[in-house]
């Protein structure tokens, strides 16, 4: 599903932030990307949809190089969640969902569906929340319209780089039973970056541990060796 051939990314000051990295993710799975602030997580995740281009190695989609497809086309299939959740203050909860759902052209009933069906899904009723604009929601709350978002335009991959770090921990919990649930129900390949170690051993499928750019230990949870 996404796969990594000796990629390296060293930045153009001479950081070596990726070094030699090779890994693959399977359809379905939920990676967990683990390791201390500056080991290389966010620079792994950019690549993936090309916000960062490696400076050496292949990143395979489907089998595919990821140069191979057009921008536009890689990135509508990548949700990408953020860390700071980057709603368009001025656009409705539901204009912001729609964003690629219309890009992609998709009719007006099936994108207000769809919105429907993923906000009950995460918690948010729509009738509710749907006309509202990111400032009237919490914080959890506009987290979860980033998840929805993310999920939107029915993408293969989802990246989550550290989506909950900004929450109280009663939210970040709820929001982690989703994101199993929503694993569960629609079989997405997920990564999902973490500096959080309970919080990677208890989402992810397998973990991969990184530090100062490179692959420390790549098991499941129940494999993994803390503090090797
Ligand atoms: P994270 O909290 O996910 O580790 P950072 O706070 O390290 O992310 O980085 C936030 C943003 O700043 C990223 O988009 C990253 O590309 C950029 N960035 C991080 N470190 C540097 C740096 N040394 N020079 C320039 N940009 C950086
Ligand atoms: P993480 O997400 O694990 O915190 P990053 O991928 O953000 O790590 O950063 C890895 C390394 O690359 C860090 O040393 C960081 O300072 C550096 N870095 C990240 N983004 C940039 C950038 N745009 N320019 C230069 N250095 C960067």
């Amino acid at each position: 599903m996404i796969e990594f051939e000796n990629v390296s990314k060293v930045y153009p000051e001479g950081t070596k932030a990726v070094k030699d990295m090779s890994f693959h993710v399977e359809k379905g799975e939920l990676l967990a990307l683990i390791g201390p602030s500056g080991c290389g997580k966010t620079t792994s995740m950019k690549m993936i949809n090309r916000l960062i281009e490696p400076t050496s190695g292949t990143i395979k989609i489907h089998n595919k190089d990821i140069r191979e497809y057009k921008i536009s086309e890689l990135r509508w299939n990548i949700g990408y969640v953020l860390q700071q959740i980057a709603l368009f203050p001025h656009m409705t909860i539901e204009e912001n969902i729609a964003v690629v759902p219309e890009m992609k052209k998709w009719k007006k009933q099936k994108v207000s569906q769809r919105i429907d069906e993923l906000m009950n899904m995460v918690g948010l009723d729509p009738e509710t929340y749907k006309k509202r604009v990111p400032s009237e929601l919490s914080g959890g709350q506009q987290q979860r319209v980033g998840v929805v978002r993310a999920l939107a335009a029915d993408p293969d991959i989802i990246l989550m780089d550290e989506p909950f770090s900004s929450l109280d921990p009663i939210s970040r919990e709820q929001l982690q039973q989703d994101i199993q649930q929503l694993q569960k129900e629609i079989q997405k390949t997920i990564v999902f970056v973490t500096h959080d170690i309970d919080e990677a051993l208890s989402l992810g499928d397998r973990v991969c541990l990184m530090k100062e750019g490179e692959i420390v230990q790549l098991s499941t949870p129940q494999d993994l060796i803390l503090n090797p």
